[in-house]
């Protein structure tokens, strides 16, 4: 087998591995490259082999620097089938319908062209093979896959190719231990490659099960307050661990009746999309709905789909909870509520999501006192609050756990999906605690397996 790197090495975006087995040539992933916006350059680039020649593509799931130049793929004349899990194939139909219309916003604002239009990625759903966890898969002659939960969001997989003797798992992201909803990732398994990404190779999270009751002494003194709590939230796993959380505390009458909204149109698509999944909720989320406990829906919450039904939300009394994206504040419905409450000392920011550089969720986490929203300087008076622990993907020790968990160690493990600093750093740990070759790759690598 030839495995070539095609994306998201020393970097965490535009994920993309290219691997020849048995005479046929197969993709892993084929997402975008994300830089803060869409304009990132790279996107329009061709690709480094030629689509026409690819026999299928398996997505492992449907975030965005994953599964983002599929429209793009299929526009170049890839003509195969597209496997991938049932609820990875309903998410990624609206993240790429969201991606268009952030695409279209840039170009009548930038002049930056679309990438792919609405056309290409109904196109591209059309070439879906939905195919359940730990099903076989017959690709190609003598190339079978198989997909197993990877915890990371509702749908996610890693994948564990079998050809020409030899057996390689490509991990796609990983989640973090003991978060709700979702299950606890699959232990690896026996293998001989290891394609692993290492978003978090440096970092330790906190411990996610805290933090309810960090949500819950933030609520309680927001409404002391009387005050509006406003919390950016990425509309994949963030936002509904978030809603199940807020029904716990409401369910159990640990905070005070408040209204909460959930004021993103796509953060509610794709929670629609989880109701439709119960079978891969980890034994607690089952639990709850097998009792006929709907943890999407509680006393207080509104679901503000319609423009007119977000604007309402400014007329609601104080205290209230707003949930809206996007997640690090560059654009979506949550710029018009900071905009009318950051100057409002009564008023609480709450971060729950990675800020990057340049965003304006960066500047309020770095507590800056004036900011720019809509070209209008606003005074921060509210107060900011962050919990770190919200992160959808595996910290190092995760990593490094989910490694051990192989009954025999693989004989090589490649780290994708991770900066620099990231994969040196879980390299080093692999390498002290495991008696293992690791190979941190670059983009262009081509290495036989
Ligand atoms: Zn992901």
């Amino acid at each position: 087998m030839k495995l070539t790197f095609c994306g998201a090495n020393l970097e965490v975006t535009g994920s993309c591995h290219l691997l020849e087995a048995a005479g046929k040539k197969f993709l892993i992933d084929c997402g975008m490259f994300q830089g803060g916006h869409y304009a990132e350059d790279r996107n329009w680039n061709a690709f480094p082999f030629d689509p026409t020649t690819i026999e299928a593509v398996v997505l492992t799931h449907a975030h965005l620097d994953h599964c983002g130049r599929l429209p793009k793929l299929v526009k170049a004349g890839f003509i195969g089938p597209i496997y991938t899990n049932p609820a990875t194939a309903d998410l990624t139909r609206i993240v790429l319908l969201d991606a268009v219309e952030v695409m279209r916003y840039n170009e009548k604002k930038n002049g930056v062209p679309v990438l792919f239009d609405e056309s290409d990625v109904e196109e591209t759903i059309r070439r879906f093979r939905p195919t359940d966890y730990n099903h076989q898969i017959n690709l190609a002659d003598g190339v079978n896959v198989i997909f197993k939960d990877a915890g990371h969001i509702l749908g996610s997989a890693f994948v564990k190719f079998s050809a020409e003797g030899q057996t390689v798992v490509f991990s796609g992201d990983l989640g973090n231990s003991h978060v709700p909803i979702v299950r606890e990732t699959t232990p690896l398994g026996e293998v001989d490659y290891l394609v692993m990404e290492s978003t978090y190779g440096s970092i330790i999270h906190e411990d996610p099960q805290n933090r309810v009751y960090l949500l819950q002494e933030i609520i309680i003194q927001t409404i002391k307050n009387r005050g509006v709590l406003m919390i950016p939230a990425f509309s994949l796993e963030r936002t509904q661990e978030l809603l199940y959380e807020l029904d716990s505390l409401v369910e159990n009458k640990l905070i005070p009746p408040v209204p909460i909204f959930l004021d993103s149109p796509m953060a509610s698509a794709a929670t629609d999309v989880y109701k439709n999944y119960p079978q891969y909720f980890d034994e607690a989320a089952q639990y709850l709905i097998g009792r006929g406990d709907d943890f999407f829906k509680f006393a207080g919450l509104k679901i503000t789909n319609s423009v007119d039904d977000s604007k309402a939300i400014n007329d609601v009394a104080l205290p209230k909870i707003i949930i809206a994206g996007s997640g690090m504040m560059n654009g979506g419905r949550i710029l018009h509520h900071l905009l009318r409450y950051l100057p409002d000392p009564r008023s609480t920011l709450l971060i729950i999501s990675f800020q990057a550089e340049g965003t304006l969720g960066r500047h309020l986490y770095n507590r800056e006192k004036n900011v720019r929203i809509y070209g209008q300087e606003i005074e921060v008076k509210a107060k900011i609050d962050a919990i770190g622990s919200y992160s959808a993907h595996a910290d190092q020790n995760k990593l490094v756990e989910w490694v051990k968990s192989a009954k025999v160690l693989p004989k090589k493990i490649y780290l994708v999906h991770g900066e620099s600093n990231s994969m040196k750093d879980l390299e080093k740990r692999l390498k002290r605690e495991l008696d293992v070759k690791v190979v941190t790759t670059h983009i262009g690598l081509e290495v036989e397996l």
